[in-house]
């Protein structure tokens, strides 16, 4: 049987090729993310778990939301937010929506921290910058196809991405954001819409 961990096998049939050549990138990022936990002293789940909350909104920094972001139990991430609370990375806020509720938030020292945590994927920039404003666009489209994919088999979340969002028009293969009230080209379709609102 043939299988795309057999070399011999990836080497007659590129979709093969392609698909080990994605496990060697998502192995980048777990690289990047274990060297930078060694260097501050943090698990990868408190350095994720930090980056998240300053660059979203305080509504999604919630255990819920935060253990279904990062595929874990709400229990690891209960752990992972007593942890930094107690380093004074951030503080918790009662939510002024739910009184049975409350918001993280980042410290002044947690924000420090953030700044010198972001760019630990900047290799993987630095060499998709080389690239030409074409082959950057078919690769999204490429990523945004596949992302698709994987969504509909029940494996990764679209959330806070275009294709999942109420704003969202499509006629085709032609786009238009109602939020926003303009067309979007495939390859402005976000990501990490911080206007995002789940389709329900
Ligand atoms: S609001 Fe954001 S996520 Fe929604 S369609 Fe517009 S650009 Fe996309």
């Amino acid at each position: 049987m043939e299988s795309v961990f057999n070399p011999d096998d990836q080497n007659k049939n590129l979709d093969k090729k392609i698909v080990i050549a994605l496990e060697r990138v998502s192995e980048a990022f777990k690289v990047l993310l274990w060297e930078h936990s060694k260097t501050h002293g943090l698990s990868p789940i408190q350095i994720q778990v930090l980056i998240f909350i300053q660059h979203h909104s305080p509504e999604t920094s919630k255990v819920g939301y935060l253990s279904d972001e990062f595929n874990v139990t709400k229990a690891t991430i209960s752990d992972t937010i007593k942890t930094l609370e107690k380093k004074e990375f951030i503080f918790k806020e009662q939510d002024p929506s739910d009184q049975r509720s409350y918001q993280i938030l980042l410290s002044a020292k947690g924000k420090e921290l953030v700044q010198k945590l972001t760019p630990y994927p900047s290799i993987l920039e630095e060499s998709i910058k080389r690239r030409t404003s074409e082959e950057k666009k078919v690769f999204y489209d490429n990523l945004l196809s596949l992302i698709h994919h994987l969504n509909v088999s029940g494996i990764v979340s679209m959330k806070r991405m275009c294709f999942s969002c109420k704003f969202l028009l499509k006629n085709e293969n032609r786009f238009y954001c109602n939020f926003l009230e303009k067309p979007l080209a495939k390859h402005e379709l976000r990501i990490d819409c911080p206007e995002h609102i789940e389709i329900q």
